[in-house]
């Protein structure tokens, strides 16, 4: 059910004694099915309130991988809202099929209007949105990415008590929403650090609108050329973590900021004694469409 099971799980991630530090991974991913991680904390006050407002439709953006995309057509069909998923890239009308996340979104009954990359730039444009509502009538529209103030308020609720005991708390950085409810419920004795997944932006400014609080920081090293680009080293990663852990960790999100905290980790950048917890932001969904784009290429693929 929606809105219900909230207290994820810290799981351990056992390190060699040497490694002088504790690291735990809050499961997220393991929330929901479909509206995994972030994408659910970040929904949650936006689907009451669209409810509370009587709005029977949502409408929202991304890309034809997006994780929010997924989430949204999901929780919509959970909860009984039409879904109208704009998707940058009108190359991919009518190729549904071919992709897993738009499929997927698909079957959850999203229906697609594909606009142009230079049209998706425009998009929160006024105009635009009227004639948004002109093709679609009345909605209650999500930005891309799901970040806005009731976003930040369902992130706000991802750290309970039992949490306060780390020192770090680390996660990835899309739109910079998820770390911002982090840091505004986190003790001020923590440092948050975050990891981008995209490469140079204005995420400091974002972050500070929301962030009530300044132990934060973010780490710019470990986009890997930036936003879903991979490598094969950080495929192996990705795969010998599955492994070792029994955690499948995506590729464009959690991946990349867990292989940033092993390499800080090593680098002895946290105090000896420190206690880590990495937030599991999901994003599992993402992986099938991964594969493909990699067995394109002749790549090695990410273990499912
Ligand atoms: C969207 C997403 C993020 C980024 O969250 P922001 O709030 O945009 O910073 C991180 N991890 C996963 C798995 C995501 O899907």
């Amino acid at each position: 059910m929606m809105f219900r099971l909230e207290n994820s799980v810290n799981q351990q991630i056992k390190l060699p004694h040497e490694a002088g530090v504790e690291l735990f991974l809050k499961r997220e991913d393991g929330i929901h099915p479909y509206v995994s991680g972030n994408k659910y904390r970040k929904l949650k006050y936006n689907l009451i309130e669209a409810q509370k407002e009587g709005f029977e439709t949502l409408l929202t953006f991304g890309g034809a991988y997006s994780n929010h995309i997924a989430a949204v057509a999901a929780a919509g069909k959970q909860i009984g809202f039409k879904t109208i998923g704009v998707i940058r890239g009108d190359e991919l009308l009518g190729k549904e099929y071919e992709n897993a996340t738009l499929s997927f979104a698909k079957q959850c009954g999203m229906q697609f209007k594909y606009i142009s990359r230079e049209d998706y730039r425009n998009k929160t444009n006024d105009l635009f949105i009227e004639s948004l509502q002109n093709e679609f009538g009345r909605f209650y529209l999500i930005p891309e990415g799901g970040t806005n103030d009731l976003a930040i308020k369902g992130c706000e609720e991802i750290l309970n008590q039992d949490d306060t005991c780390f020192d770090y708390i680390c996660c990835s950085v899309g739109t910079g929403g998820t770390i911002s409810g982090l840091i505004n419920c986190s003790k001020p004795s923590q440092q948050v650090l975050g990891f981008p997944a995209l490469k140079g932006s204005f995420l400091h400014e974002d972050i500070s609108k929301f962030a009530t609080k300044p132990n934060w920081k973010l780490i710019s090293g470990y986009h890997f050329g930036g936003y879903a680009k991979i490598n094969e080293e950080l495929v192996s990663f990705i795969n010998e973590f599955k492994s070792l852990y029994k955690v499948p960790l995506d590729p464009v999100y959690t991946g990349k900021m867990m292989f940033g905290v092993f390499d800080l980790i090593e680098k002895n950048y946290f105090p000896k004694g420190s206690r880590i917890l990495g937030i599991h932001t999901g994003g599992l969904q993402g992986i099938t469409g991964m594969n493909n784009v990699l067995k394109s290429k002749g790549l090695s693929l990410i273990d499912i």
